[in-house]
């Protein structure tokens, strides 16, 4: 194993979700599918053999192509670890176990190497010698690219890290991330992303520093390598030198003082110094963040987002199973409300274990996804509205329904939602009746109509992630593009002012649920629009509401009103930026 101050390099990204952690690197690289298991014709058994040589044969080449790459820009020593790799492609007793398996079984050959290695993974690790058991992390590696080569699958290693590692991937799926190892991520940093990449709201729900839009450190960085990430500043530094780790080790100090201040913060109420109450809700996607909510005292739930429950399985959960989980959520929070939101799968988050109901879309952004795909699978989406008035019986619940249009989707769900109600009392269930409807805007068309949608809303609550990434055209989770994602554009405060206007004419509250609603800098330019309410990653309530207890909501109104006649992006952001730093020492 590498000891730490050798070749420090320093590889700047985006920052994703602050805070600053040391430690070993787990290097993951992202698989889509998972490893069929079939039976093999006898006659194309030779052919089976011939694709797994040829795998082997591949993954050789990737393997020397990386490690001379490493050689060139991390030094000989560094490269190392991929000789043991190559060693692994050469184990005659892995290779050959292999195959005996696939003659004795007929299975296809991903399944028997899948089987063999794992046997192997699971022998190595459990000897005690430090050196045998990192072996156990070669074949790791070594098995997921032969993999990968003999299907383009991986697999999904994530929920099984070794010991408390910095996650380093190419990518992070909405289900990769369901899978983490929550108590053994340090950080996350990841080749591509963006900020309001799924990874990266899981990052800052379970409050581990984030940088993303580092492109390439998946090929700089080795397992076992040493790293600090600084999620503040967006940057990785591999194999740290003693002098930065005594920096950072000040800065970290620093940060646990600050820390310590906002958590006495967290009891009082969040009230700005002139006396106006701010709401300060949490956006969960599972029951484990149940204990965090609590902690932090939020005033309820502002976005429950309940595809989580489906991401990873291979069929979709019945009525009884969701019901059971959202009066979980329910019951913890009562009599605060849980605002329910129903399922937005697809896009960027199908259900990985059920392709045939997510067939590949050419734009899944803008594809059959959230509400339209519930409209076309009502009965998927009745299951679920069936769960969710049922648990509306156990506390406050508010069902949303994401990624709304327009008025006539809406009136399309709520007719659906009208004969769960009816089917609920025929067997007779009970559940609220007076249970509150609202949408997320989420989409231009709808925030271009909200005082339609108004008409048969409750409230609204506006998901910035996906209304930037449509109002800007800016794909949310393309690094390439990350720059150009800017929530200070003009013609994002313009429209979240006319959303507020509008839903506050027509009497309807308005939150925000996007990760605008949880970053300090940008929760009194929203506060100043008017918004009535903030929902985020349980993590930031502290922070927030240190934020709003030590500012005016005179000057916040101020500032958004200043921030309307600008034009530049950056300076509207420097300017909030500004009035944050102002009321909260951060250094
Ligand atoms: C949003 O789009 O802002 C939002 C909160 O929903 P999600 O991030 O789940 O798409
Ligand atoms: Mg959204």
């Amino acid at each position: 194993m590498d000891s730490p101050g050798k070749n420090e390099v320093i590889v700047q990204g985006l920052s994703a979700s602050q805070g600053i952690a040391y430690g070993q690197v787990f290097v993951f690289i992202q698989s889509d599918v998972e490893v069929p298991n079939y039976q093999v014709d006898a006659d194309k058994r030779i052919a089976e053999v011939g694709r797994f040589e040829k795998a082997l044969v591949s993954t050789r080449q990737q393997i020397s192509k990386i490690k001379g790459e490493v050689e060139k820009n991390l030094g000989p020593e560094e490269a190392l670890i991929f000789d043991a790799h190559l060693l692994v492609l050469e184990d005659q007793a892995l290779i050959g176990e292999t195959i005996r398996e696939f003659e004795s079984t007929g299975r296809n050959i991903e399944t028997c190497f899948d089987h063999v290695s794992s046997r192997y993974i699971q022998a190595f690790s459990e000897i005690d010698d430090e050196y045998l058991r990192e072996r156990a992390g070669d074949i790791r590696d070594v098995a997921q690219r032969v993999l990968q080569n003999l299907l383009g699958q991986a697999e999904n290693s994530l929920s099984r890290l070794a010991d408390k590692r910095i996650i380093v991937a190419n990518d992070v799926s909405p289900s990769d991330s369901a899978n983490i190892d929550r108590s053994e991520a340090l950080a996350l940093v990841t080749d591509s992303g963006s900020r309001t990449s799924h990874a990266v709201i899981m990052a800052r729900s379970m409050k581990v520093p984030a940088v993303v839009g580092v492109r390439d450190v998946t090929r700089r960085v080795k397992n076992g390598d040493w790293a600090i990430v600084d999620g503040y500043d967006g940057i990785i530094i591999i194999n740290p030198s003693e002098t930065t780790l005594f920096r950072y080790g000040k800065i970290q100090e620093q940060k646990k003082t600050f820390e310590s201040l906002l958590l006495k913060a967290n009891s009082q109420p969040a009230i700005t110094l002139d006396g106006v109450a701010v709401s300060l809700m949490a956006n969960i996607e599972r029951v484990e963040e149940l204990q965090m909510v609590k902690d932090y005292q939020a005033a309820g739930i502002g976005l429950y987002r309940t595809e989580y429950l489906y991401l990873n399985s291979a069929r979709i959960p019945t009525e009884q199973e969701q019901f059971l989980t959202y009066k979980k959520v329910v019951e913890a929070l009562a009599p605060n409300p849980v605002i329910i939101r129903s399922l937005d799968l697809g896009g960027d988050k199908p259900m990985a274990g059920n392709p045939s109901l997510f067939p590949k879309e050419d734009n899944p952004f803008m594809g059959c996804r959230a509400i339209r795909f519930c409209l076309v699978h009502t009965e998927i989406f009745k299951d679920q509205l069936r769960a969710i008035l049922m648990a509306s019986a156990y506390g406050k619940v508010q069902l949303m329904y994401p990624m709304i249009s327009g008025e006539d989707e809406l009136a399309k769900a709520n007719a659906i939602l009208e004969e769960c109600k009816v089917e609920l009392k025929q067997r007779s269930q009970p559940f609220d009746e007076k249970i509150e409807v609202g949408a997320m805007i989420e989409i231009p068309s709808a925030a271009a109509t909200t005082d339609l949608l108004a008409k048969s809303c409750a409230f609204f609550s506006i998901g910035t992630n996906d209304l930037i990434q449509y109002l800007l055209a800016v794909d949310r989770v393309n690094d390439r593009i990350a720059h150009l994602y800017e929530p200070t554009h003009p013609a994002v405060l313009r429209t979240l002012k006319q959303i507020v206007d509008a839903a506050h004419k027509a009497g309807v509250p308005v939150s925000v649920c996007g990760e605008m609603a949880g970053d300090p800098v940008f929760v009194p330019l929203l506060l100043g629009l008017g918004v009535d309410g903030l929902s985020m990653s349980p993590a930031w309530l502290p922070s927030v509401k240190y934020l709003v207890r030590a500012m005016t909501m005179a000057d916040a109104k101020a500032l958004a009103a200043e921030a309307m006649t600008m034009t530049s992006p950056k300076e509207i952001y420097a300017k909030c930026d500004a009035f944050y730093r102002k009321r909260v020492s951060v250094e």
